[in-house]
Order: structure tokens, then sequence, then C-alpha cells
């Protein structure tokens, strides 16, 4: 769960990269950073906010004509300064400067490895490994230290790479994350998503396909592949659709928004409620629902209020902090739902806790009845590729049917969308192992890189590193 970004070949890199970042704050909240220059790099990152962490004075400390940038929520690594990306290195190729979106799950086979031949490590984040196996690559060229690095990586990776006077992005095999690719005037920029190009009027050129590295320098953009083989198939995360992303942004070539108001349509179709007004847990919830309300005929208004001056509260780490939040962040409209049968429609149901405290403010509103409906099937299996997620005792639907989980969070009726919907509205399907499509693990618990670490042959059980 980060934000990346990067831009080559504009003399005002920083400045746009740092708005880049903006568009992407809803990716991670936790540190933000930009590295810039040609030749010479420096780096300016700092725990807190894009706005926090950057004002005048700090984006004059970074010149040069290229920039990357991150915002960061720690899926791998704690939450500290010293695991805030960028990072910068310098090694025997010159100095280096890598943003990671994404989750390595051979890490702690990788770091051990790496320890024994004498690595020291400056962070506990798993993207530095990545950095000390091109350091051990005799050769000269940094996209062939890159290819033979990650060649003994698994699991996620959207990476933003400043070296050598090129900016380099790369996507892992299975494209789990996005990485998208846009143009500005003569410039070339790089972004998880397209929200960000929409702020500095960049033009959306295409994805980074699975598996691709691009190298932009000042003859342009080349393409080379991270393995020589046929493409593996591709498995984008299915929750950037419904959760993650923002809505106005195209992720994996489709429209966010589009997506979730279909996911709406099929949820009305396959879960109905009698009810006299559809409203929405803002802010991700709102297209869903008001596909749900056009497919259902039931009117849609806005029945909570989110206030904008609080983050996203799930996303603290803390618990304490993070069960205060909700009451904090959402406030029900008693002129919506007073006496009224309320069809309440949200995009995912993680730990039920939110839905528990919402469907009590509604009641306390006056909702003389709560249908609860989720816009995505039930979250039964943590990620280990880049969203945080609790750990499976922590996920209520991982041991609790759906009538129990209407139960503990107390509405009079759920109903989640199938796995079938879901696809159908993504326009996809689910990866196999033959064919290409979506990640869908967290909803199905099939895993599409093998979790774990081989020892002697047998797969030993990844520990999941999440704070
Ligand atoms: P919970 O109380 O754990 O059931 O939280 C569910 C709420 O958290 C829903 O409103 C989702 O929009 C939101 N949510 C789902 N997944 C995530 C995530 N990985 N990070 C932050 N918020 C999330």
């Amino acid at each position: 769960m980060c934000g990346v970004f990067g831009i080559h070949g504009h003399e005002e890199a920083a400045n746009l990269a740092y708005l880049g970042l903006h568009a992407l704050q809803h990716r991670g909240q936790e540190s933000s950073g930009l590295v810039a220059g040609d030749k010479a790099l420096r780096r300016e990152v700092a725990m807190g906010l894009v706005s926090d962490v950057f004002d005048e004075k700090v984006l004059a400390r970074l010149p040069g004509a290229a920039a990357i940038g991150h915002t960061r929520y720690s899926t791998s690594g704690s939450s500290e300064l010293r695991n805030a990306q960028p990072f910068l290195f310098d090694y025997a190729g010159g100095s280096i400067a890598i943003a990671h979106n994404g989750n390595l799950v051979n890490i702690d086979e990788l770091r051990s490895r790496l320890e024994a031949a004498g690595s020291i490590f400056q962070t506990t984040s798993d993207t530095e490994a990545i950095v000390h196996l091109m350091a051990k690559v005799p050769e000269f060229d940094p996209v062939v230290r890159l290819t033979h690095a990650l060649r003994q990586v698994e699991g996620a990776y959207s990476l933003v790479i400043l070296t050598d006077g090129k900016l380099i992005g790369v996507r892992d095999p299975h494209g789990f994350r996005p990485l998208v690719i846009g143009r500005l005037k003569d410039s070339y920029v790089l972004s998880s998503e397209t929200s960000a190009f929409d702020l500095i009027e960049a033009e959306y050129i295409r994805d980074v396909e699975p598996g691709e590295i691009v190298v932009i320098d000042e003859r342009g953009l080349s393409s080379h592949r991270v393995v020589a083989t046929e493409p593996e198939p591709a498995q984008f995360c299915v929750f950037e659709h419904v959760y993650f992303a923002r809505p106005d942004s195209l992720v994996n070539g489709k429209s966010v928004y589009r997506a979730r108001e279909r996911m709406g349509k099929r949820l009305a179709i396959e879960q109905p409620a009698e009810g006299d007004v559809v409203i929405a847990v803002p802010d991700s919830g709102v297209p869903a629902a008001i596909g749900y309300a056009a497919q259902s005929g039931i009117p849609f208004e806005m029945g909570l209020i989110r206030s904008h001056y609080v983050g996203r509260t799930f996303i603290e780490p803390q618990d304490s902090i993070r069960h205060f939040g909700v009451r904090l962040k959402l406030s029900p409209v008693r002129s919506v739902v007073d006496g009224k049968r309320v069809v309440v429609v949200d995009d995912s149901l993680v730990r039920g806790t939110t839905s528990r405290k919402i469907v009590k403010m509604l009641r306390a509103a006056g909702a003389r009845e709560v249908h609860l409906r989720i816009s995505a099937p039930p979250t039964t299996h943590p990620c280990f590729y880049g969203i945080d997620t609790p750990n499976r005792s922590e996920l209520v639907a991982a041991s609790h049917t759906v009538d129990e989980i209407a139960r503990y969070v107390t509405c009079d009726s759920l109903g989640y969308l199938s796995h079938e919907g879901l696809m159908g509205a993504v326009g996809g399907s689910s990866a196999t192992a033959t064919g290409g499509g979506y990640c869908s693990a967290c909803f199905t618990g099939n895993y599409p890189v093998p979790l774990g670490r081989r020892q002697n042959g047998a797969l030993v059980p990844l520990r999941r590193t999440t704070v």
C-alpha cells in the first residue's frame, strides 16, 4: 500500500513529483519522500503527509531534471523514518534511488542469504534487498544489474528507480500492483495511478506491462523484460478496483469508478433489499452505492458525511486510534435516515468493527431498519502482495458465516457480492495457473505466488511481517 511517482526530463521535476504525490496520498500516509537530481541525487523524506513534509524550502533543496517520489503505508518493515522511501544509496554503479509499491514474499530468505554474505542492511524494509542484489552483479549497466537482481525476488513490486541519469520503471511479472506511463510535453512520467497525471496535466500513454522494465533517458523510452521467457499470466490485484485506487483513476486500463458502479449494480441484482433509501459509506462506497440505487430504483442520498480533516483511520496502525476513529470520521444525517429502511453500501468488510459502529450510529439517528450490502465477496484471507490486511484471525469472514457476521454487526440483513459478480464487474477472471486475470487471493485464498520459503525442497510457511 504505497504510491510511487517518477519524472524525467523536466526542469521542475521535484515540484511536479511533489504534486504527483499529492494525488497518490490515498495510497499511504505514514511517510512521504522525494529524490531528485541529474547525476548527483538528493533526498528529502520524513514521516507524515506530503503537505506536512514538503514546502517551498524543502523543494528548493531538490534541483535537477529527474525525480522519484513515494508515499508509504507499511506492509513490510515497521513504520519509522529509516524505512521511509525513496531510499538513496551509493554503490559501485554510482548513486541509486528506489521507491517500491508491493511486498516481496521471499524476503526472509533473501535477507538471510545477503546478511550471511556480509550485507549490512540500513532498514527493515524488503525494498533494500533489491539494491543489495544489484550491487553484487559485476556489470556496469544498471538495467543488467536490475534484471539479475529481480530474477531472485518473488512477490509484488512496482518500482521507480533513478540512477545513472535514467528513470526506470518496473512491474513484477505478475503485475500485482499498478504502474502507468504518461507524457508531459517532452518528459515522461510514471505513476501508480493516473490520478497523478490528471493533476499535472500529463497524458496517459499506457500501463507498464507485467514483467516489463521501462528505461527513460535522454534518448527516450526503451522497454526490457525482467525474465526473457514467455510473460507470466497477469494477476492484477482486484482489491485496487474494490477499494484502494482512486475512483478518478484508470488502473489496469479500466476506470475504477465505472468498475465500482458495476459492482453496485450487480450487488443490487444478487442481494436485493427492501429499502426506502440507499446510502454509501463514504468515500470508497459511493460509486457502488450509486450503482446499487440505479439498479434497484431506490433513491440514493448522502446518509453519512465524512469529515475530510481526519485521515483514513483504518490505516492507523494502533488499534486504540482506529476504533475511536470511526465516530470521528463519519456522522449520520438524521433527516436522511430517520424513520427509514436504510440500505448501506460499503466496499468491503474486514474486521467488521467499522460496520458495527456505522449500524449503531444509523439506528441512533432514527433508522428503522439497516440493510448492509458489501460490493465485494467476504474477505477471508490476508494479502501478502502489498495490501495491508490484518492476520487471518482478525478477518471476521475467515471464521464466521454471513448470518453470524450480520448478528455481530447488528444489521437487519447482510449481503455480499459473489466472486463471479466481482469478476464480471471488473471484466476479468480470477487468476489461475494457466490463464491470466485478477489476483483475488483475499477473497479466495488462491495465492498466485507460493507463500513461503524453500528449505531443503520443502515450503516453510511465510511469516507475515506486517505491523
Ligand atoms: P473493518 O472495520 O475492519 O471491517 O473495516 C472496513 C472498512 O475499512 C471498509 O469501510 C473499507 O472501506 C475499509 N478498508 C478495507 N480494506 C482496507 C485497507 N486495506 N486499508 C484501509 N481501509 C480498508
